[in-house]
């Protein structure tokens, strides 16, 4: 089939998600020729597309009051931009902890997609929304594996366009496989989770109807409780749909995978709708997210790999370009999460070499995809780490790239955190 020559780009930016969105805008802002590719037509992936519309966390509430900020830069302009807009609630990061979610900011999907969407183009950045990357093309040299271009699908056929350096935000690692970067899969992968939309009120006698049908329905079919992680259907409604199923067995590295385990998702809500509507309790969900939301896939081995241990002992590592902050929370299929908090007013960092895939030259990685063990990804895939470490990556781009090589392994590291504080980030000192 022909491919038609597309354009050249100092920047490939491979996905709009949270850590795409960052990587490009910095990478737009710091005056080069950028371009985000992305699956579907609208930025945000995981945030809004999916409907997992938290971003956390931007505070370590252990650390002194006034000073619990430790994700600053383009992420907090972001969220500080959506709430001006009326589309954002910030809660207080100096409030006393009382649960983990307390410090998650809210947003309104669309809104927060087209606030994306501002940003970039106010960065020059090119856009090109639905028009996945299917392919790369790669040169061997000395010094590792260049990628030179990506083919893209478009209506009109498929199209490759050139880069300098391109910066991998796929969530699955997409492009760095296929670039023959080597990656880290678990066995048994955390389940992900399907984003309904209950229409309805939010009333207590309706919440309790609902719950007794389900209840009633799961007992004399136990299969059923499969899908709602929750176990109880007034969680879903009060919840407003968010966060309460477990899809088990999802694979998004794996497209026939996939494919099974939607049918398979779409069908068991169906069957729980089914239940709660021959209840007679006046509910419906009248909407859901295209597709199911992965909490974890591949995780592309780097200079680094990121560990458990180092995220616990809150490890700063040499080349930290910037902070992040969760717990460990692996979820598990029809099992509680393995959930380990942090207690202290020491914060994890992360490291620019586990966004360095290895073997490859011109290649970085931000997001949910990084080098990083089970333990440590399943802390530092929440939003705003991913957003911080997308604009590291932006960043460091731009430093190779200003310093005439395509080598990230040839880029300063001290620059780059310079250059970071200069853009408003803040970056962990030793
Ligand atoms: C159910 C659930 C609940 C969660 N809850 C929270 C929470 O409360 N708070 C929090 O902070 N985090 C939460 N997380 C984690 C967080 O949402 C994700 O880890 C994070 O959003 C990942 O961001 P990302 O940019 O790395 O990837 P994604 O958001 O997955 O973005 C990747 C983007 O790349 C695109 N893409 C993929 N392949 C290609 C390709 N080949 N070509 C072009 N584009 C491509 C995708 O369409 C997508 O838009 C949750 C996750 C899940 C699944």
């Amino acid at each position: 089939m022909e491919i038609r020559e597309g354009n050249v780009f100092d920047v490939i930016v491979a996905g709009a998600g949270c850590a795409g969105f960052c990587a490009a805008v910095q990478a737009g802002r710091s005056g080069l020729n950028v371009a985000l590719f992305e699956h579907f037509a609208m930025p945000g992936g995981s945030l809004t597309v999916l409907g997992s519309n938290s971003i956390d966390q931007f505070n370590n509430p252990h650390r002194p009051v006034g000073d619990r900020i430790i994700i600053s830069g383009i992420a907090m302009e972001y969220v500080l931009e959506l709430e001006r807009r009326g589309f954002a609630a910030i809660p207080d990061m100096d409030a006393p902890y009382r649960v983990h979610w307390q410090y998650g900011v809210k947003v309104n999907p669309i809104a927060a997609a087209q606030c994306m969407d501002d940003f970039l183009l106010q960065a020059n950045v090119k856009l090109f929304y639905r028009q996945g990357i299917v392919a790369v093309d790669t040169t061997k040299t000395q010094n590792g594996t260049r990628v030179d271009s990506v083919i893209v699908t478009t209506k009109n056929g498929l199209v490759r366009h050139k880069a300098k350096i391109f910066i991998d935000c796929t969530g699955d690692g997409d492009l760095s496989v296929w670039a023959g970067a080597k990656y880290m899969i678990s066995q048994e992968l955390q389940p992900g989770t399907m984003r309904l939309y209950p229409a309805g009120n939010s009333d207590a006698a309706l919440f309790e109807k609902s719950d007794k049908a389900w209840s009633e329905a799961t007992v004399k079919d136990p299969g059923l409780r499969e899908i709602l992680c929750s176990g109880r259907f007034e969680s879903l409604l009060s919840s407003k749909g968010d966060n309460t199923n477990h899809i088990c067995g999802l694979n998004t590295a794996d497209s026939e995978s996939r494919s099974d385990t939607e049918i398979k998702t779409r069908k068991q809500i169906v069957e729980m709708l089914s239940v709660i509507k021959s209840s007679g309790a006046p509910m419906d969900i009248i909407g859901s997210a295209p597709e199911s939301a992965p909490r974890e896939s591949r995780r592309i081995e780097g200079d680094i790999v990121m560990t458990g241990d180092d995220y616990l002992n809150k490890r700063i590592y040499d080349d930290a370009v910037c902070y992040t902050y969760w717990f460990i929370d692996i979820h598990r299929d029809n099992k509680p999460s393995r959930i380990v908090y942090l207690n202290d007013e020491k914060t994890p960092s992360i490291s620019l070499g586990a966004m360095r895939p290895k073997g490859l030259l011109n290649v970085y990685t931000a997001g949910r995809c990084v080098s990083a063990d089970r333990e440590s990804q399943s802390a530092i895939r929440v939003k705003a780490s991913c957003m911080a470490m997308g604009q590291a990556v932006g960043a460091a781009a731009a430093v190779a790239l200003r310093n005439h090589t395509v080598n990230t392994r040839l880029v300063n590291t001290d620059e780059v955190k310079d250059y970071l504080r200069s853009q408003g980030a803040i970056v962990p000192e030793r």
